[in-house]
């Protein structure tokens, strides 16, 4: 058997979820982006060895955030063995959980309920399975701690779309892009945010290059409807969409954009690159 494993276990690489320690903590959950799924603990991507195979990363990603210690062994080991249902039960697990944050997110930044309701909320729909004050407080500093790092990247955000004031021309300045889907909480406020930054950088776009040819105008759409192609994973695993009407909804935006700098262009050839 030694012989074996020493057979099979040359290809040993340092874990590159723990870095060796055999131990996740919060510097790592940091670099892996799952502050908000993960808590510290023994690392389950090395078993707590520090180390992998180096074939580990082809089957599951590292910041896969269903494979931790706390799942049992078995479905550890279908994982990790690039089984397909369990990648399948990964995938939506992580699309409930995103679904999970972007509600929490919508009840408190748009539905204007408090951190201690949106809690009791949520402790109110599991109330069959029991629950008691260390729950209670358990789910009351979750829901603190999503409502805190929603803000960071909110502000962050805002800053970003802000020097929407900056363009010169006036309408644009004070057009709302997106119309209506900030209200729908299918869609994730934050990608939202970063579907108009890209088609605010259009206007900018077409501010500093002073454009006034047709051509180079569907140059410059046709490059911000692929940043927002790019964005299809990222919608999806969040539990959203560009679908028909968000669709629609923007593909009015590039239309309004082109009319008010006085092109007469063809809307479907604005965003003729679009995957959505
Ligand atoms: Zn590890």
């Amino acid at each position: 058997m030694d012989f074996i494993n020493k057979l099979f276990n040359k290809q040993k690489i340092e874990c590159p979820r723990c870095l060796g320690k055999g131990n996740v903590d919060w510097d790592d959950i940091k670099r892996l982006k799952n502050e908000l799924k993960w808590i510290p603990g023994q690392c389950a991507y090395c078993n707590g060895s520090g180390t992998t195979s180096k074939s580990l990363q082809s089957n599951i990603p590292v910041d896969t955030s269903y494979l931790t210690i706390d799942l049992n062994s078995e479905e550890q080991n279908k994982i990790k063995n690039g089984d397909k249902d369990s990648l399948k039960r990964a995938e939506n697990y992580d699309i409930q959980t995103n679904k999970l944050l972007n509600e929490i997110e919508f009840l408190h930044f748009t539905g204007k309920m408090n951190p201690t309701l949106i809690a009791d909320f949520y402790l109110l729909n599991n109330r069959e399975e029991g629950f008691d004050s260390q729950s209670k407080n358990e789910m009351l500093d979750y829901v603190n701690n999503v409502i805190n790092s929603k803000k960071e990247s909110k502000d962050q955000n805002s800053k970003f779309v802000s020097n929407q004031t900056e363009l010169n021309n006036e309408i644009l300045r004070d057009y709302k892009f997106l119309k209506g889907l900030y209200n729908d909480s299918y869609f994730p406020p934050f990608l939202l945010d970063k579907c108009k930054s890209i088609l605010i950088d259009l206007c900018f776009k077409i501010e500093n290059n002073q454009t006034t040819n047709l051509d180079e105008l569907y140059k410059f759409s046709h490059a911000s409807t692929e940043r927002i192609n790019d964005l299809e994973n990222e919608f999806y695993n969040n539990g959203s969409e560009i679908e028909t009407g968000a669709r629609e909804i923007i593909a009015e935006d590039f239309n309004f954009i082109s009319i008010t700098y006085g092109f007469d262009a063809d809307i479907e050839e604005l965003i003729a690159t679009r995957n959505w």
